[in-house]
């Protein structure tokens, strides 16, 4: 009998021909496995319902210090405090199988003081409501700091896209979306893809609202394909702005890009993406990840070159010329820019005495928790925080929006000094405002963020 083969997204964001689901699965867990038993992690693993519901408490206690600092008034800081909209749902889904799954999701609204909420859709086993609610709180500041008019959403479905098959992710987006559909629109809610998601599972949710509303709505998500009105440059787009930062930062601090050592924890999206562009910059990859551990190189590692030869499902590890480390070890890397592109909380008070690099660079989305903010701080180690680093994928969003609400599209060079103006600018006010107030760069970036936030609250008053 002919073997059964379909197609799936991967890691990468790429399509990958798969064999059964079944047969698949099976594969998964038996490439996995090993490879966690050969790198067992340095200290025992934080529990991840608690590391999530540490995010939203971490993010309140940073928006009290920062409203301290700003002297923001009581009433905005109260209502600031709260999300202005929950939706946690279900999500039915027939596996390949012929059983019925059924997923959590859930999609959260910050704030919408500047304009419709904003924020990407992650599929991820670690998915909570509370760190799905801290996310969107990052996506209020950090929309506010780029100074571009939306405000703060974020979304999640608990499930592990790398054992699921095309036909089920396919199945499990489009029942999400019609979900959510309730809270999602144009002028109101804009998803775009976070970790586990990518520009097809876009198209899906594009495809499932338009067949909803009975009229196509291009404008519902960003990060979709080009075919579909998605923008140039937008995929590269939060890599290619983490390299900007990290040029910025470098020049601030007497450093040139041609001889920075770079570690990166993660290698999807972001962390190849923002690998490649520092590579093109001069700058020497020293070591990479993925969820299965990492490798490093003291003598640099081209990642054009690895990423060509990977398969979608592939890890890093065992690349050849390179030296197979974990994903603790990787952040303790000898090198000059630290660059965390994977899951939240990893730099903890636990390894942030042992990191050896100059600057971190925040691809991922809360990597750093606020106990070793404060370690970091006192070892004179400047973080580039996340509303700052990794901001570039929303910018090239909010481009893409204005594009297909224009319906006109923009070259690819336009788009990219377009980025790197506003990255720019929001990096020289924030790094500006931590020289003058003698604080850490993410302190000066919220108070940049929540003072604009607070303003659009002044401006339009309380209804009733
Ligand atoms: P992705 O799914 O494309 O890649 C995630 C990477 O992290 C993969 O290499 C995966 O193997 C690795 N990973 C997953 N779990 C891990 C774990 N427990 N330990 C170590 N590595 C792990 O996701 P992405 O889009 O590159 O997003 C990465 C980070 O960047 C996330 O924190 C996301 O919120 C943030 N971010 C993404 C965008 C975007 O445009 N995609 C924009 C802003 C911020």
């Amino acid at each position: 009998m002919a073997k059964k083969v379909t197609s799936r997204v991967g890691d990468n964001g790429q399509r990958v021909a798969v064999e059964d689901p079944a047969t698949e699965r099976a594969k998964a867990k038996d490439r996995i496995t090993p490879r966690l038993k050969e790198s067992p992690p340095a200290k025992p693993p934080e529990e991840p319902a608690k590391r999530r519901h540490d995010m939203w408490e971490q993010s309140l206690r940073q928006l009290e210090d920062t409203a301290s600092r700003i002297k923001l008034d009581q009433d905005t800081h109260v209502m600031l405090r709260h999300c202005k909209r929950t939706l946690e749902v279900s999500v039915p889904v027939r596996m390949d199988d012929g059983r019925i799954e059924v997923f959590n999701g859930y999609r959260v609204h910050h704030n919408q003081y500047r304009g419709p909420a904003k924020g990407g859709l992650r599929y991820h086993p670690e998915v909570s409501m509370d760190e799905v609610k801290a996310l969107a709180m990052l996506m209020t500041w950090k929309c506010a700091l780029m100074n571009i008019p939306y405000g703060g959403a974020k979304g999640g479905v608990v499930c592990d896209p790398r054992t699921m098959s095309e036909h089920e992710l396919e199945a499990l987006t489009r029942r999400f979306t019609s979900e959510i559909m309730i809270i999602i629109g144009p002028d109101k809610d804009i998803p775009a893809p976070d970790m586990g998601t990518n520009a097809q599972v876009m198209a899906w949710m594009y495809d499932t609202y338009s067949m909803t509303t009975g009229h196509a709505v291009p404008q519902i998500v960003t990060g979709k394909p080009v075919s579909l009105g998605g923008s140039l440059g937008r995929i590269e787009a939060t890599g290619r702005g983490v390299s900007y930062v990290v040029a910025a930062i470098a020049q601030e601090k007497g450093l040139n890009v041609k001889d920075l050592r770079v570690a990166i924890q993660g290698s999807g999206n972001v962390g190849s993406n923002a690998a490649k562009a520092l590579h093109e910059m001069g700058a020497k990859i020293v070591g990479i990840s993925d969820v299965n551990g990492g490798i490093s190189a003291p003598d640099g590692i081209d990642p054009f070159r690895l990423f060509a030869q990977l398969g979608p499902k592939d890890s890093v590890q065992g690349y050849p010329g390179t030296q197979n480390v974990s994903n603790e070890e990787l952040l303790e890397l000898d090198c000059d820019i630290l660059i965390p592109a994977a899951i939240g909380g990893v730099i903890t008070e636990r390894n942030a005495k042992n990191i050896r690099a100059k600057v971190i660079v925040e691809a991922a989305n809360g990597p750093t928790t606020n106990e070793a903010d404060q370690i970091l701080m006192e070892r004179n180690i400047t973080v580039v925080p996340d509303i700052l680093a990794n901001a570039g994928g929303v910018t090239v969003s909010y481009f893409e929006w204005v594009q297909g609400i224009q319906y006109y599209f923009w070259e690819l060079d336009e788009i990219n000094t377009r980025l790197h103006k506003v990255m720019n600018k929001a990096f020289n006010a924030t790094w500006a405002l931590s020289r003058r107030e003698r604080v850490p760069m993410r302190t000066a970036a919220m108070m940049i963020a929540v003072s604009r936030v607070a303003e659009a609250a002044k401006s339009l008053g309380l209804f009733p």
